[in-house]
């Protein structure tokens, strides 16, 4: 195995203390080809991955909606919106929007969203990308065959 080669699965908010912490176990291990494959679209899971690498790995599912969502103008105003016509009450739901950390702590910086293939390889390791709907419309698990084990696993 590639000992500077390193994958990270899921990053975090976008705030300094978290990049600071990945990063800087990234730098003590000597990685030199950092990737990151993302779960899900939640800004808890991706919020400094476009600090971390310039393409991000998702399923092809959270791709297609992150896109959208990091496009559309008026995206955030649209989710208060929803609320509303769902009888959320509307002073709430408009605060939420400021206060909704991922709207806070989502990526900033421009990225390329790349779909993962059905394998995802980090070194020699073969993870299988395998998506599992539920807590996302897209979310995606990677599950390594030769160890029986999946995703959430930091490797190098
Ligand atoms: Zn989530």
């Amino acid at each position: 195995m590639d000992d500077r080669e390193a994958l990270v699965i899921d990053t975090g908010f976008n705030r300094d203390s978290c990049y600071k912490t990945i990063k800087g176990a990234s730098d003590e291990l000597k990685v030199k080809d950092l990737r990151v494959f993302c779960t899900h679209l939640h800004a808890d899971h991706m919020g400094f991955a476009a600090k971390l690498a310039s393409e991000v790995l998702m399923g092809k599912t959270e791709v297609k909606i992150v896109q959208d969502m990091m496009t559309t103008e008026g995206y955030w105003e649209e989710m208060v919106n929803f609320y509303i016509r769902n009888g959320f009450p509307a002073e709430e739901a408009r605060k939420m929007l400021f206060l909704h950390p991922g709207r806070s702590f989502y990526i900033k910086e421009d990225v390329e969203f790349v779909a993962a293939r059905k394998d995802v390889r980090v070194g020699g390791i073969r993870l299988k990308a395998i998506e599992t709907p539920g807590h996302s419309p897209g979310h995606t698990c990677l599950y390594d065959e030769a160890r029986s084990c999946s995703s959430p696993v930091i490797t190098s």
